[in-house]
């Protein structure tokens, strides 16, 4: 008997618009193509982003959530979630805890994918503070406090959300992956999507070829065929 599709839904937890087409986007796509539920949560508006100081930041946070909108939709994702912390002052307080906690018993995923909390000495743009404090925040609320019921309980009595479990993690931006994902079939969506980004891209010409540059590099350390892209990622159980 031919096994029942079970479309899985995921949450996707990142710092600022653009990192998750920096660095997942292929695999949202994948997801997505196949029929499973992707939704972003972004921690910040990334109103510190770009250099134009005549640009009030307010105006800058809009132009980033449309931008993160449109690239969203061009991998198949159109429920995103905006918490509007502080772009370049993101802590992994309870305050940012409580607020991703209270999106994972929202949606209830099955999976969570966010950025790694470990600082790598090789690459600092993937340790930028706000994606070292978003990884340890969303590990937090995946672990106590979304499963726990005593944990932030007005989440519960005042808003009605009951605990969630989120069985496994994916962690992105990491230096000891254990799986990667072939994105041959979306590299070119995962181009689209972050050329959404317009805002923020200097050399828009340049991010094709840096793409599939880094995804090929993937590819050819998790063993795919020459001519793969991949994206990789350390999946955590977390059940
Ligand atoms: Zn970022």
């Amino acid at each position: 008997m031919k096994e029942q599709f079970k479309p899985l839904t995921v949450l996707c937890v990142a710092a600022h618009p653009d990192d998750l087409d920096f660095g997942t986007a292929g695999t949202t796509a994948v997801w997505t193509g196949d029929g499973h539920r992707v939704v972003y949560c972004l921690v910040t508006s990334g109103e510190a982003g770009g250099d134009d100081p005549s640009l009030p930041r307010t105006e800058m946070a809009k132009i980033r959530k449309r931008e993160q909108t449109a690239a969203a939709k061009r991998v198949g994702v159109t429920e995103l979630h905006f918490l509007g912390f502080p772009d370049g002052a993101v802590v992994a307080d309870l305050t940012l805890r409580k607020a991703i906690a209270r999106v994972i018993r929202q949606v209830r995923p099955d999976r969570v994918v966010t950025q790694s909390p470990v600082r790598r000495l090789d690459r600092m743009y993937s340790s930028h503070p706000d994606h070292l404090a978003t990884g340890e925040a969303t590990l937090n609320a995946i672990y106590p406090d979304a499963r726990n019921r005593f944990a932030f309980p007005e989440l519960m009595n005042e808003e009605g959300l009951e605990p969630h479990t989120v069985p496994e993690v994916w962690l992105s931006g990491t230096d000891e992956p254990n799986i990667y994902i072939d994105i041959t079939g979306t590299i070119e969506q995962k181009v689209e999507a972050l050329l959404c980004h317009k805002s923020q891209l200097d050399e828009p010409d340049k991010m094709d070829n840096l793409l599939r540059e880094w995804a090929s590099e993937a590819a050819k350390a998790g063993g795919l065929p020459p001519g793969s892209h991949a994206e990789c990622f350390r999946i955590v159980d977390t059940t």
